[in-house]
């Protein structure tokens, strides 16, 4: 997708802190932290949202990728977010699937 953000993020058309890269996913530090860990975890392909096309290899891969930089990042002890927000009320602003892994502090009990 040639004006997707995290497409050009991907391509290193646009700079980013990248946390961890394979061959399938891409992850970097969310540039409005929302906690001491605030790692955003991408597939590669250019999907929209967890409604469109995330098929089990895209969803494997990144919970694979999201597991391991969780331990790379402290996060195994004391646990972690793992959130995709979809669409309009799920409050989705980048049209290009990503799981936000958020932890580092005691995240407040409610989500929404
Ligand atoms: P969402 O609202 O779930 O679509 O999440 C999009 C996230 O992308 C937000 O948390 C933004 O802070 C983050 N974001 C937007 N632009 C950039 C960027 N250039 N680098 C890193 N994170 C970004």
């Amino acid at each position: 997708m040639d004006d997707c953000l995290f497409c050009k993020i991907i391509r290193g058309e646009i700079p980013s802190a990248k946390v961890f890269e394979n061959d399938d996913v891409f992850a970097f530090k969310d540039i409005n932290p929302q906690a001491p860990v605030h790692v955003l975890i991408v597939p590669k392909k250019h999907v929209a949202n967890a409604l469109e096309g995330a098929d089990a290899g895209i969803m494997d891969g990144l919970m694979r990728a999201a597991a391991q930089i969780a331990r790379e990042q402290g996060l195994a002890e004391n646990g972690f977010r793992l959130i995709t927000n979809c669409g309009r009320d799920g409050a989705q602003s980048v049209n290009h699937l990503h799981f936000h892994l958020l932890g580092g502090k005691q995240l407040p009990e409610r989500m929404a």
